[in-house]
């Protein structure tokens, strides 16, 4: 993984927590950034709250539960789930989230939500349909032609595949 080249971004500010998330010291990040240690230490404040690194970024939620950043957002306002920390900085809130919210949204969905096809209860990890035979039915997909049907899934693959490889790029440090 390259490293970001911009600091301010909060692109470099993920990086910098998902470093320390995955392990790294204070030192370590600073060392690979050419920083001092104080620096990724204020920007971990400044954009995090705290130096910790056990709370989840919303845009780390959002890939655990493979939901846009409104639709986290909405299930917050729902009381679904609560931030663990929340703070305004410039006019911008910012929220981190305890690891327990991946699991109270996934019960979530799994008692509250219904298929769009058939309305049975959405097994865990399926977010709208509850099975690939509902997908395929109740989806757009179906009318779609054969090439649509091919870019659709390249799509879809990319997409995942895309969030992988962020997650582990982080993790390695590479
Ligand atoms: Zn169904």
């Amino acid at each position: 993984m390259q490293v970001v080249k911009n600091p301010g971004t909060d692109i470099y500010a993920n990086f910098i927590y998902a470093m320390r998330r995955s392990g790294a010291t204070l030192q370590q990040i600073a060392d690979r950034l050419n920083r001092t240690k104080e620096r990724v230490r204020q920007i971990l404040v400044k954009n995090y709250g705290s130096t910790r690194h056990e709370l989840l970024s919303t845009e780390q939620l959002r890939k655990r539960l493979g939901l846009s950043r409104p639709r986290v957002m909405e299930l917050c306002r729902d009381k679904i789930i609560t931030p663990a920390r929340e703070w305004n900085t410039k006019g911008t809130y910012r929220f981190l989230w305890s690891p327990d919210a991946v699991e109270q949204v996934n019960n979530y969905f799994s008692t509250n939500v219904l298929c769009k096809r058939c309305h049975r209860p959405l097994p865990s990890g399926r977010r709208v349909f509850c099975s690939v035979e509902c997908y395929n039915e109740g989806h757009k997909y179906k009318y779609k032609s054969a090439l649509g049907k091919k870019r659709h899934l390249e799509s879809v693959k990319r997409y995942r595949q895309k969030g992988r490889v962020l997650v582990q790029a982080a993790a390695t440090g590479r």
